[in-house]
């Protein structure tokens, strides 16, 4: 460059004035034009993490997105970045700055904050409906899902396992009415009856005779009454089984009557949400929460502690002439313990209260 100039200024001095000899060896750069800051900083879950656009800036060859906090950041030539690897359960805003190489933007205005949730990629069912098996006599035991499909926290609620105890299909019926919405924290599923055989007649067992909840493996016993010719015997139970083993639920609530309490294995996981139950229920709390009492063999409850990570909570409300205002309570108690489980206060108060 240096030895063109030489030799155009050799050329060409006379003709030009003679200011322009002065710039004879230095190097003709295009003064800096400012960049301007990337506007419309948009930021919203995309799968398992947030995407954030924004619109083009004129001169601009490349972005960078900065998260905040984190500290995490992002560089591209498009218009919009994907951050998957931030912790989730965390408020982000986002700002970008735009550069062509030599000269940076300011940073823009950050993007309104926005929540990463603890989402799955997909859905653990595609429906919000499923059929989780059939009774002895045939009958369907259907599952429903509502809330959000991908929310890794789920809540499972059980009406009735005995079918002499109808007040749990109440609290079903009620649970499916409220309105829960699609972006919730956590995705809610309902089973109104596992024991439709039972419910048809208003009888306690199954079309057998047995108690299922007496005939779940690990614990089961021969000893136990009605408890069915072996572990896992009835169709009702081993379709239960397999529907809580590939749902993996985080908080199971079975309901039951008639004893206006709460019972549970006395697992370290539940002891939290056991209490908090009876509390939202205005139930009795149960006594010594070390005690777990006089255990049963072959119940779903310590099935379902010996086989998942889930919290499960026997709920036994008041005998049907007294429930009162229960059901309405219960239907609520079970979407407020939803939320609490998918945010942060509920685990850590469970820590607390152990
Ligand atoms: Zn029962």
């Amino acid at each position: 460059m240096k030895s063109l100039a030489v030799a155009c200024s050799a050329l060409c001095l006379p003709l030009l004035p003679a200011s322009a000899a002065v710039a004879d060896d230095v190097v003709p750069v295009e003064s800096p034009v400012p960049l301007a800051p990337p506007g419309n900083v948009v930021a919203e879950q995309f799968g398992t993490g947030l995407q954030v656009t924004w619109e083009a800036v004129t001169g601009a060859t490349s972005y960078q997105v900065l998260a905040d906090p984190s500290g995490a950041t992002c560089v591209t030539a498009t218009t919009s970045c994907v951050f998957d690897t931030l912790p989730v359960r965390t408020t982000y805003t986002f700002t970008v700055t735009a550069t062509d190489g030599v000269v940076t933007s300011p940073a823009s205005v950050p993007s309104t904050p926005v929540r990463l949730r603890a989402q799955l990629a997909e859905p653990i069912f595609a429906k919000d409906k499923v059929l989780v098996g059939r009774s002895v006599r045939g009958r369907k035991i259907w599952a429903v899902r509502q809330g959000n499909p991908l929310a890794v926290d789920v809540m499972l609620s059980i009406g009735q396992m005995h079918g002499s105890e109808p007040a749990g299909l109440r609290v079903t019926d009620r649970l499916r009415r409220k309105p829960v919405p699609a972006d919730a924290d956590y995705q809610l599923w309902t089973i109104r009856t596992m024991n439709p055989d039972g419910a048809s007649r208003g009888n306690r067992y199954n079309a057998r005779g047995v108690d299922l909840n007496r005939n779940f493996p690990g614990t089961w016993s021969t000893r136990q009454y009605r408890s069915g010719r072996g572990p896992g015997s009835e169709p009702e139970t081993r379709a239960m089984m397999r529907f809580i083993k590939r749902l993996k639920p985080t908080g199971v609530l079975s309901f039951h009557q008639p004893w206006n309490t709460v019972l549970s294995v006395c697992d370290q996981r539940s002891a939290y949400w056991v209490r908090r139950t009876a509390q939202l229920i205005g139930l009795r709390q149960p006594g010594r929460p070390s005690s777990c009492g006089r255990w049963l063999p072959g119940t779903m409850n310590r099935w379902t502690a010996r086989n998942t990570a889930s919290w499960f909570v026997t709920v036994e409300l008041a005998p049907s002439h007294r429930l009162g205002r229960q059901v309405r309570k219960s239907a609520t108690a079970v979407v407020r313990l939803a939320e609490e489980m998918a945010s942060d206060s509920g685990p850590a108060l469970g820590m607390a209260v152990g």
